[in-house]
C-alpha cells in the first residue's frame, strides 16, 4: 500500500489531505504536526487573546475528521531530520515513519534573537495557539509586558492586552500610537534578566525595565530545519515548480514554507488552503 505522509496540520496539510482523500482512498495518510491540538485557525489566535471567540471556535477539525478519511495523526511529533534514500521522516525522540510521498506543509515559526536570558520562561515565540494559551494563563498576574515587533501582529498583541489595563512596552515603531502602549524604538533589549523566570530586560542604554513576560512576534522562516541537510533545493524558503514539486520528485512543498522558482507566491491561510487543495491530482498522477 502506497504510504502519504504530510507533515503539518493546518492550513495546507489540511486541504492536501482533502485533497489526496477526495481522488484516493487507498493510500496510508498520516499527518503529523509538532503542536498538541487538532487543526485549528493559527490566524484567528489573537481573537482568542482578545475575548472575542472561544478556544472550540479556533478548531476547524474535530478528531472525527481524521477517522472518518483514515488518517492517521500524530501530534507532538516534532521532526528533525528527513533521510530521502530510506524514504523516512525523523522524530527528534530517533522514532520514524516511513514514507513514499512526502508532503511538507510547516508554514513558518518565530527566530529568536540571541539574546543572554532569551530561553527563560515568560520569554514567548508568538508561533500559534500554545503561546496564546500561555499568555491568557498568566495575564492576570503580569505587571508589565514587552513586546518587540515593528509588524500588525505586534500592535495587534500590543492593543489587546493594554485594553486589559495592563503596562504594554513595544520595542519597534508604531504606524499610530496606541492607548495604554509606550513605544520605544531607539533602545533595543539586549538581555532577559530573571533566574527561570523572567523578571525584567535590560536595554542597550543598560536601564533595567520590570517585565512578567516578553512576547517576539516576529521575525517568522520558514520551518524547514529538518530539510537542511538533504538535496531538497531551497532559497529563503523550499523552492517549488507550479505543481509544489521539490527538487526530488517524489517529495512536495505547500503553504508558507514553499516558495516558488517559477511565478511570485501569496502566503497567507487562504493561500496556503488553495495551495494544499491542488495537491491530491499532482499526487495521484505520479
Ligand atoms: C498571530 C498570527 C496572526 C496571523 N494573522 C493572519 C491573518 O490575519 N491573515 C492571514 O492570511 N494569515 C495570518 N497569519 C499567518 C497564517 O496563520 C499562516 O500564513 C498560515 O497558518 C500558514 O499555513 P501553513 O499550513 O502553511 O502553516 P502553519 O499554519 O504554520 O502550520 C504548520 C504546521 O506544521 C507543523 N510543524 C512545523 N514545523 C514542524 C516540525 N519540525 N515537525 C512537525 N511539525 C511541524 C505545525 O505544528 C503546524 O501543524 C497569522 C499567523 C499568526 C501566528
Amino acid at each position: 500500500m502506497k504510504k502519504i505522509v504530510i507533515i503539518g496540520n493546518s492550513a495546507a496539510g489540511i486541504s492536501a489531505s482533502e485533497s489526496i482523500r477526495a481522488v484516493d482512498k487507498e493510500s496510508k495518510l498520516t499527518i503529523v504536526s509538532d503542536e498538541p491540538f487538532m487543526a485549528y485557525h493559527r490566524h484567528k489566535v489573537l481573537d482568542l487573546l482578545e475575548g472575542k471567540i472561544k478556544e472550540r471556535d479556533l478548531y476547524f477539525r474535530s478528531q472525527d475528521f481524521y477517522k472518518n478519511n483514515g488518517v492517521e495523526l500524530l501530534l507532538e511529533r516534532e521532526v528533525v531530520e528527513l533521510n530521502l534514500n530510506k524514504k523516512k521522516v525523523i522524530f527528534k525522540d530517533r522514532d520514524f515513519v516511513e514514507f513514499d510521498q512526502l508532503v511538507i506543509a510547516t508554514g513558518s515559526k518565530v527566530k529568536l534573537p540571541t539574546l543572554k536570558g532569551i530561553q527563560k520562561e515568560g520569554v514567548i515565540a508568538l508561533n500559534g495557539l500554545r503561546e496564546v494559551k500561555f499568555i491568557i494563563e498568566n495575564l492576570p498576574i503580569a505587571h508589565t509586558v514587552v513586546i518587540v515587533g515593528c509588524g500588525t501582529t505586534a500592535a495587534n498583541i500590543a492593543r489587546i492586552i493594554a485594553a486589559k489595563k495592563i503596562e504594554v512596552k513595544l520595542f519597534g515603531v508604531l504606524s499610530e500610537p496606541i492607548e495604554g502602549v509606550e513605544a520605544v524604538f531607539d533602545n533595543p533589549v539586549s538581555e532577559i534578566l530573571g533566574d527561570s523566570e523572567v523578571k525584567a530586560v535590560r536595554l542597550a542604554s543598560n536601564k533595567v525595565i520590570g517585565a512578567s513576560m516578553v512576547i517576539f512576534p516576529e521575525p517568522k522562516l520558514p520551518s524547514i530545519d529538518f530539510v537542511r541537510d538533504t538535496d531538497i533545493k531551497m532559497n529563503h524558503s523550499i523552492l517549488v515548480d507550479s505543481q509544489m514539486r521539490t527538487s526530488i520528485p517524489f517529495v512536495f512543498a505547500v503553504g508558507d514554507c514553499a516558495e516558488s522558482s517559477e511565478q511570485p507566491k501569496s502566503y497567507g491561510w487562504e493561500s496556503a488552503a488553495k495551495d494544499g487543495s491542488m495537491l491530491g491530482g499532482i499526487l495521484c498522477q505520479t
